[in-house]
């Protein structure tokens, strides 16, 4: 983004009534501004022509619409396409498109890298360079060739959605207020490692979808792959998330990586399906896609089923999640912004 100018694209109502106010134009500008941006989305300011000349003028020395093209795009020869969009200095984010029959889902990041550590993640092993605005977080989504088509929003590229929720929770306000977007929060899923004061906050002040990072049942496990359980125990998140009612039209998932040998036995998935009785959450098994410095490769096929099925008897929900873009390094835990993986 500019450093001069700063963008519009990432600003919510108020923000803008305050822009407007600043400079003396008229209380319903605001409303056309938001309807310029997010519905006919324009890329210049000169395009909004019911503001006046005058407006306009005021307003671009300021401000630029914001849009930022991808610096890059990879193709995979499943469909998949990866985004590589400029972030923060030293670290560009990478968003990823991912067509599925008559979906298109894309997976956006918030942060450029991350702080939580985690080890089996590309991301996380590449450290943290910087939070993503809600500007850059709603520029990947306007900015991907099939922005127009997407049906669907996944929080789960670099970054964990809480560790930056401020701007996470305006890019979700953008995407479903009817100034923005105007898209049901059915469309959209935001994945944590569990944080659980940011995890509440996106229980009570959205109704998007919840994905969480599980990858075992065991707190000693847990602690070794992933740091955050050394703050913010499992269990406390899984009685958070008992207060919810996740039996309708929102939807919890649980994220379970597999590894062989490691979290893929009948007591893993005994201890896993005790852990989520009563939730309603529904399992997602993911293939593990090597990564260096992480010690493991995924569990076979058959263990996976095995795993799958165990679950569904004990009567939870399991389904083997695709593995899509793994050619193009856009697999689950393969995010790492270019710069950094040079
Ligand atoms: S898995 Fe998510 S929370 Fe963990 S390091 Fe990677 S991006 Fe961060």
């Amino acid at each position: 983004m500019s450093p001069q100018r700063q963008p519009l694209i990432g600003k919510n109502l108020e923000e803008l009534a305050g822009i407007t106010a600043e400079m003396a134009m008229p209380r319903f500008a605001a409303a056309q501004i938001a309807d310029w941006l997010y519905v006919k989305r324009v890329s210049d300011i000169e395009q909004m022509t019911n503001l006046s000349k005058k407006a306009r003028a005021a307003l671009a020395e300021k401000y630029t619409v914001g849009r930022e093209a991808p610096l890059e795009c990879h193709r995979s020869s499943d469909g998949t396409a990866k985004y590589i969009f400029s972030g923060v200095p030293g670290r560009n984010i990478e968003a990823v498109m991912i067509p599925d029959r008559d979906r298109a889902t894309l997976c956006v990041s918030c942060q450029a890298g991350c702080r939580m550590n985690c080890a089996f993640c590309m991301t996380g092993r590449n450290g943290f360079d910087g939070n993503i605005t809600a500007a850059g977080i709603i520029n990947q989504i306007m900015s991907v060739d099939e922005s127009e088509n997407l049906t669907n929003i996944v929080f789960m590229g670099m970054g964990e959605p809480t560790d930056n929720l401020d701007a996470v929770m305006k890019s979700l306000e953008i995407l479903t207020a009817p100034w923005g977007f105007a898209w049901s929060p059915k469309r959209i899923t935001v994945s944590t490692i569990g944080n659980i004061k940011g995890l509440r906050r996106l229980l009570d002040q959205s109704k998007v979808h919840i994905a969480i990072s599980v990858h075992t049942p065991f707190a000693e496990e847990r602690r070794n792959i992933m740091p955050v359980e050394n703050t913010w125990h499992l269990t406390d998140v899984m009685e958070l998330l008992r207060q919810y009612d996740f039996s309708g039209q929102r939807r919890l998932s649980v994220e379970y990586t597999m590894w062989a040998g490691k979290n893929d036995s009948p007591k893993h998935a005994t201890a896993l399906a005790r852990m989520l009785r009563g939730t309603d959450a529904r399992v997602n098994l993911i293939r593990f896609h090597k990564i260096p410095g992480f010690d493991a490769t995924s569990s076979p096929e058959n263990t996976m089923t095995a795993f799958r099925d165990t679950l569904n008897s004990l009567g939870i929900t399991a389904t083997i999640r695709a593995s899509r873009g793994e050619d193009i390094m856009a697999a689950c835990g393969m995010l790492a912004g270019k710069d950094k993986q040079k």
